[in-house]
């Protein structure tokens, strides 16, 4: 594998963690696509449980918990993201039913039909889409809904060097239709599907990461993984500009049957 195409997972965890620490999202979207996914679900009541999965340092959690009544859980794997989240519920004061918990997606502590609300944005391709949805459909009260966003194809051919890329950093990359059919195969029914604006990654990811990218060069001078994690953010924003006609990110939504 060529060293441009290394995968963010094969960098020094802690430099990941402190690099993402300084920016308010760690993967595409928006305050405005976060209340679109949440204009289709239509059964939250004060008493409903959300569970807010790879929610990171919780930019998205708490937009939707400031326009969705009920209990929101936040996991993350990393514990420096759940700090901050932890203190970005206080700060808003939502710690009364915005709490974050350090847990994997691949072990959820939840109890069978517990939860009325899974949301996961640019999250699931860590367990992977299909087994996601799948394997976390347990949780949730029938008629319960999934909200999850994912790196999907808008075409069925692409250039080699896009097609090359996604297929090393994230092989289950698929085009729309084939997601809502895992989806409806799963025991969902697909409420809604939508393509997140340009502005997701340009103006919430992409930007944000700019002047991060200053300060962390400059904090860890001459730190040879440090330069090769800011060369391959650098690098994904360019292909991005390139070729943003054939991938993006999609919200899926679907009613669990
Ligand atoms: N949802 C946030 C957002 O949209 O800004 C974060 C998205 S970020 C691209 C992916 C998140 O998944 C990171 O915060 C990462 O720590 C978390 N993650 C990775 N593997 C995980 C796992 N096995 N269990 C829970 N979280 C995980």
């Amino acid at each position: 594998m060529s060293e441009e195409n290394k995968s963010i997972h094969e960098f020094d965890f802690e430099l990941i963690c402190e690099y993402f620490s300084s920016v308010e999202r760690q993967g595409p979207g928006s305050p405005e696509v976060t209340l679109k996914a949440l204009s289709f679900i239509d059964n939250l009541t004060g008493e409903s449980h959300i569970a807010d999965i790879g929610c990171g340092t919780g930019g998205q959690t708490m937009v939707l918990a400031e326009h969705a009544p009920g209990h929101i859980t936040g996991i993350d794997l990393f514990a420096d993201f759940i700090d901050i989240f932890n203190a970005n519920s206080r700060k808003r004061n939502l710690q009364d039913r915005v709490r974050g918990i350090v847990g994997s997606m691949e072990h959820l502590a939840f109890q069978k039909e517990e939860l009325d609300l899974i949301w996961s944005e640019g999250a699931i391709y860590n367990i992977g889409f299909e087994r996601g949805i799948s394997e976390w459909r347990k949780f949730l009260k029938p008629g319960g809904y999934l909200a999850v966003s994912e790196a999907s194809w808008f075409t069925r051919r692409r250039p080699v060097e896009i097609e090359r890329y996604w297929q090393d950093a994230y092989p289950e990359i698929d085009i729309i239709s084939h997601k809502v059919g895992q989806m409806e195969k799963a025991g969902y029914i697909p409420t809604a599907t939508f393509v997140e604006p340009e502005n997701c990654w340009t103006e919430h990811f992409y930007a944000p990461q700019v002047s991060a990218q200053e300060k962390f060069l400059k904090k860890h001078a001459g730190n040879k993984t440090a330069e090769e994690l800011v060369e391959n953010e650098r690098h994904e924003a360019r292909l991005y500009e390139i070729y943003k006609e054939f991938y993006g990110y999609v919200f899926y939504i679907g009613k669990k049957i």
